[in-house]
């Protein structure tokens, strides 16, 4: 393609986009407000986790019910006049349905195969020291309620080509000795991986700059400029131009108003979610093998270099980054009922990001209606690290050949009308 793509957002998303672009020959300048990977993409669980159903499902409504009355439940939707958040939330419920899952898995199982690819590709053609290991993760259950909905999963998931394997309790300990004798059995996911995603971001970016693209940090974008249907580039806080042939946004939950002010739709609300990380030692965090999702407590353990983080919790809450102390002490709290080893040691970094919530609960990734050559990346809610670098590809395919894959156009923005 001739000219300029201006990448707006330096998330994984957004990170992506341009070593995708860069790596075609394009001329990229990623625009971003603050610092790389300054958003979710900075401590979340580091898990590449392909082929699982959306959050929308059948019993999520009951369950978020049961969630709501229990303070040291992982969801936490704070009470609060927000019309576009209670919007959100009747549309989400909508969603949750055994037709839209099948219909999503229909999707969200082939991409999450190509998601698994353009890792192991990326990987393989760049240095990027991020601690990749394609060694899967366990889906860890301490109750009937839980295993049984995890087995469900898990069925689902095979239908659709992945090969999740069931284990009782005593499979689970033997692979994983840091989980308490009170677990009763779970899932393994062989198709998965986990990597530290902060260092991730960092090495995709140094390997798109190699490539030629321009990444400007502190450069907040204020519009989006078009001119009879076609984009023309963006304005800049301090007033500034930039002038581009195509633009892709990639802003995660934040600043979605100034493209919908095209009259694209994106239904998306910020979810939070918070961190805590804990070194590895006898006060400290027990050595685990492998990552575990703690099923019941929705908490990620993903053993880093030297530490394991504790990432989860779902608080929606609106645009802001007020790190809630009783939802930090939650992951841990919760962790320890699984893991009898876990110490009171200091933690070594605690954190907190927005997710963006798709309300549908797919990624939205397409091409925005009615101005030319614009794409969005965004929505990706709870799997943005492991969708990121195919989500990329997605949208230089778009820009570039102007189409892409047939199976990813349910992706499209165009979706919620
Ligand atoms: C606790 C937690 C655990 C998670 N665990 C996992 C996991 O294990 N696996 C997984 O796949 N996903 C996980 N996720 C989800 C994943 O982190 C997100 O989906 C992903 O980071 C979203 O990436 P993004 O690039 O779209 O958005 P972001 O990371 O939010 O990046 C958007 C960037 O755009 C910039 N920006 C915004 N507005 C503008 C503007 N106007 N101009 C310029 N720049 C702008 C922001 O500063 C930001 O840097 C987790 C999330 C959380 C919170």
């Amino acid at each position: 393609m001739q000219g300029r793509v201006i990448v707006v957002g330096g998330g994984v998303v957004g990170v992506s986009c341009a070593y995708e672009l860069a790596a075609r020959s394009v001329e990229v300048v990623l625009l971003e407000r603050t610092t790389l990977a300054s958003g979710a993409s900075r401590g979340n669980a580091g898990t590449v986790s392909a082929g699982h159903p959306p959050l929308n499902k059948p019993g999520r409504v009951p369950q978020a019910i049961r969630q709501m009355g229990d303070p040291s439940s992982p969801l936490y939707i704070q009470p609060r006049w927000d019309p576009a958040l209670w919007k959100w939330l009747a549309d989400f419920v909508r969603y949750c349905t055994d037709q839209h899952v099948e219909a999503a898995m229909g999707v969200m199982a082939p991409l999450g195969l190509e998601a698994l690819a353009a890792f192991e590709r990326i990987l393989a053609a760049e240095t990027i020291d991020c601690g990749y290991r394609a060694a899967g993760y366990f889906d860890v259950c301490a109750t009937e309620r839980g295993l049984e909905g995890a087995w469900h999963e898990a069925e689902i998931i095979q239908r659709h080509g992945y090969h999740p394997e069931k284990l009782d309790g005593r499979g689970l300990r033997a692979a994983e000795p840091a989980l308490t004798e009170d677990v009763l059995g779970g899932v393994y996911f062989p198709e998965a991986a986990t990597l530290d995603p902060y260092a991730f971001v960092v090495g995709l970016a140094n390997a798109a700059r190699k490539l030629g693209a321009r990444l400007q940090e502190g450069a907040p974008v204020t519009e989006l400029l078009t001119r009879s249907g076609r984009v023309t580039g963006v304005r800049l806080a301090d007033g500034s131009v930039v002038a581009a042939d195509a633009v892709a946004w990639a802003t995660g939950p934040y600043d979605l108003g100034l493209v919908e002010r095209t009259g694209v739709r994106l239904p998306v609300q910020p979810g939070k979610g918070y961190h805590r990380d804990i070194r590895v030692g006898p006060r400290g965090a027990p050595p685990m093998r492998i990552a575990c999702v703690l099923n019941e407590a929705s908490v990620f353990c993903t053993p880093m270099r030297g530490f394991v983080r504790f990432a989860g919790t779902m608080e929606f809450s609106g645009l802001n980054d007020v790190m809630r102390r009783e939802r930090l002490e939650q992951l841990t709290t919760a962790a320890a009922r699984y893991l009898p080893g876990l110490g009171d040691d200091e933690p070594i970094s605690e954190w907190c990001g927005l997710r963006p919530m798709a309300v549908d609960g797919l990624p939205i990734v397409g091409l925005v209606p009615g101005v030319e050559r614009v794409a969005v990346a965004t929505g990706h809610g709870m799997l943005g690290l492991t969708l990121g670098p195919v989500s990329g590809r997605i949208v230089a395919d778009l820009l570039i050949d102007g189409t892409t894959d047939s199976r990813w156009a349910p992706l499209g923005p165009e979706r919620f009308g």
